[in-house]
């Protein structure tokens, strides 16, 4: 078999990327339903494979972040064997370390940390604008009590500050002032050489007045007619490298006529596909993505960026949504924070101590099937980096294999049955998550 890491599609000596090496394949779509929160009870949520240069997705699929072209504390073969089939890195923090022209001379994201398999990266702009600020890390929340101070974190000031043409900012790093812009971020992203990129667009919370979310939208299309112009100059120049796609971002926060002009105005422009973007309230998640999805071609991928929980991966899912990044599973793990079928505990609870079975009864993941309870808590406990090993890999394999299923459930027909059993189980207990 031809390694992809080796020998991705759509690239030869001499020539631009190929595009015909990126294409979206839709198979089974959800029947319109009279609860159908699309235009006249459609549900866009749908099977399909997304072919990239370096290999197929199929869809809906989980998307593993790996932050720093690195999974905290798992291997990328321990990804593959989990059923990982693609991964997300930023590019923001590859841009501040170690740079994107290190990653570009090592042939690009996927072969620069050994992942023989389709890569992301988002567009730097979500880490720039959210610098000092308080902004939480996912884009579904529940705003009920906020105000607006609570968006900037107590004793930061704001770090990055939004004109027409770009964001400036500090680094985090070394307090120097840097500049991201749609054709920095275009240019960065190339370098990085992932399959699928996303345009510069500016991120907003939902405690932006009404005003400055119409401006925001605005300036979001300005910038995303400038990514298209720049990733087709760079694609024309940059030969010998293999077709890289690019989503643009719709945003509009929780406003239907702003959500729906937006994917129209983002339709309208040359993306291969669409990134489903900033702050949205969690009771709407659902609505947002079929308000996008009326506006947007069948045939182009969408992306949900940043997605929370089990039940907002069902409502997206449901909605439109093909692929989702989600930080939570990793993050949960470290903290000790296990997800099953019945909910989430956290395995640091006293009756843990003498459990000497699986992290969940029936798991059938490396660290179910190898480790106990008793022996995670202890790692956990103790901070021995086997245990943020172990717990990750569970979590991540948690989250790989719902969307498996939910991908098996839409195709057999049985997708409603799956869903209300599913979230039913899980919430059972008052689970977070
Ligand atoms: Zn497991």
């Amino acid at each position: 078999m031809t390694s992809l890491l080796e020998h991705p599609r759509g690239a030869a000596p001499g020539q631009p990327g190929d595009r015909s090496a990126f294409s979206f394949e839709q198979h089974v779509r959800l029947p319109d339903s009279p609860t159908g929160k699309g235009r006249g009870g459609a549900r866009y949520g749908r099977t399909g494979i997304i072919h990239t240069p370096h290999g197929d997705i199929k869809t809906p699929a989980f998307v593993p972040v790996a932050t720093q072209a690195a999974m905290k504390a798992v291997l990328p073969e321990q990804m593959t064997q989990l059923g990982a089939q693609c991964l997300l890195s930023n590019a923001f923090h590859l841009f501040e370390r170690p740079g994107p022209d290190v990653l570009d001379k090592a042939g690009g994201l996927a072969k620069f940390m050994n992942w023989d398999g389709p890569t992301f990266t988002d567009s730097g702009g979500f880490q720039v604008m959210s610098l000092g600020v308080g902004f939480k890390k996912t884009l579904a929340m529940d705003v009920t009590g906020m105000k607006s101070d609570d968006v900037i974190a107590k004793g930061h000031d704001r770090l990055a500050f939004v004109d027409e043409d770009g964001v400036t900012f500090k680094s985090p790093l070394n307090g120097s002032l840097h500049r991201f812009s749609a054709e920095i971020s275009m240019g960065i992203q190339h370098q990085l050489g992932a399959d699928i990129m996303f345009a510069f667009d500016e991120l907003t919370t939902l405690m932006n007045t009404r005003r400055y979310q119409e401006e925001s939208v605005e300036r979001t299309f300005r910038w995303a007619k400038r990514c298209v112009a720049e990733h087709q100059r760079l694609t024309a120049g940059r030969l010998g490298r293999p077709y890289q796609a690019l989503y643009g971002v719709v945003q509009g926060a929780n406003y239907e006529d702003l959500r729906r002009r937006a994917s129209a105005q983002i339709s309208s422009l040359d993306f291969d596909g669409v990134g489903i973007g900033g702050a949205m309230e969690k009771r709407i998640i659902g609505d947002i993505c079929a308000w996008i999805c009326d506006e947007m071609p069948e045939e182009r991928p969408r992306h949900v960026l940043g997605i929370a929980a089990v039940d907002d991966i069902f409502a997206c899912a449901e909605n439109g949504g093909d692929t989702f990044d989600c930080v939570a599973p990793a993050r949960c793990g470290r903290n000790g924070a296990i997800f099953t079928r019945d909910g989430r505990y956290n395995i640091k609870r006293a009756a843990n101590k003498y459990d000497f079975g699986p992290l969940e009864e029936g798991c059938t993941c490396y660290t179910c099937t190898h480790y106990s309870r008793a022996y995670v808590d202890h790692l956990l406990r103790s901070h021995e980096m086997n245990g943020f090993t172990l717990a990750t890999i569970h979590n991540e394999h948690f989250f790989v294999t719902l969307l498996d299923e939910i991908r098996a459930s839409i195709d057999g027909g049985y997708f409603d049955e799956y869903r209300g059993e599913t979230l039913a189980r899980f919430y059972a207990n008052g689970s977070r998550g």
